[in-house]
C-alpha cells in the first residue's frame, strides 16, 4: 500500500516537472518569438515614418494640381454626402399612406399609377383592427369598434363598409391633388410614429 502511495507520489512529481519544464520552454520560445516580430514591427514603422517625413522637391504647379485635384475630391464627397441625407429627409407623395378620417387612422398602398389598394382602417388610440356596426338611423350611419380597446370612430354616413371606404379613397385621391398629402405626412409622423 506505502509502496503503491510513493510510487503515485513520485509520478506527480515527475509529471508536474516535465510539465513546467515544457511550460518554460514555450514560453522562452515565445518570448524569442515576439521579440523577433517586435523589433521587425518596429523597424517596420521607424522606416515608414522615415520615408513619409522625408522632403522632395516638385514643381510649384505640381503643387497647385494636388491641391486642385484634393479640393475637387472634397467637393465630390460632399455632394455625395448631401445628396444621401436630402433623400432620405425629402418627402414625396408616395410617403402619403396614412391618415385620418371619421376619427379613424387608414391606411394604404398607392401603386405607381396612384391607385389605392389595401385600404384597411384601424383604432386612432392602439392602431388595432376595428369592427363595423349599423347605427339603425335614417339616413343611414355607421361606426367602428377597436377589437382591442374598444375605442369608438365618429359616426359615418353610409350602410356599407365599401360605402365608407370609398368616401375615403375619394378624399385620399383630392388631398393627393390639392397638396394637402403633405400636411398629413408632417402631422402623422409627429402624432403616430408608425412606420412601413
Ligand atoms: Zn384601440
Amino acid at each position: 500500500m506505502l509502496k503503491t502511495f510513493g510510487r503515485w507520489i513520485a509520478s506527480v512529481i515527475k509529471d508536474s516537472i516535465s510539465k513546467s519544464v515544457s511550460a518554460l520552454v514555450i514560453a522562452a520560445l515565445g518570448a524569442l518569438a515576439t521579440a523577433h516580430w517586435w523589433s521587425a514591427i518596429t523597424n517596420a514603422v521607424a522606416s515608414c515614418e522615415k520615408w513619409v517625413r522625408a522632403e522632395v522637391v516638385i514643381d510649384r504647379w505640381q503643387l497647385i494640381l494636388l491641391q486642385l485635384c484634393a479640393a475637387t475630391l472634397c467637393g465630390v464627397v460632399l455632394f455625395f454626402l448631401w445628396l444621401a441625407l436630402s433623400s432620405k429627409t425629402k418627402l414625396t407623395n408616395k410617403d402619403y399612406w396614412e391618415d385620418r378620417f371619421h376619427g379613424l387612422i387608414w391606411q394604404w398602398h398607392l401603386d405607381s399609377n396612384y391607385n389605392i389598394s389595401r385600404l384597411v382602417p384601424l383604432c386612432e388610440e392602439c392602431l388595432s383592427e376595428v369592427r363595423s356596426e349599423h347605427l339603425y338611423v335614417a339616413p343611414a350611419r355607421m361606426s367602428f369598434t377597436c377589437l382591442h380597446c374598444g375605442h369608438k370612430s365618429d359616426s359615418i354616413r353610409g350602410d356599407a363598409d365599401y360605402q365608407i371606404a370609398e368616401g375615403v379613397k375619394v378624399q385620399i385621391r383630392r388631398k393627393l391633388r390639392s397638396g394637402e398629402w403633405f400636411e398629413a405626412v408632417k402631422a402623422m409622423n409627429k402624432k403616430s410614429p408608425t412606420t412601413r
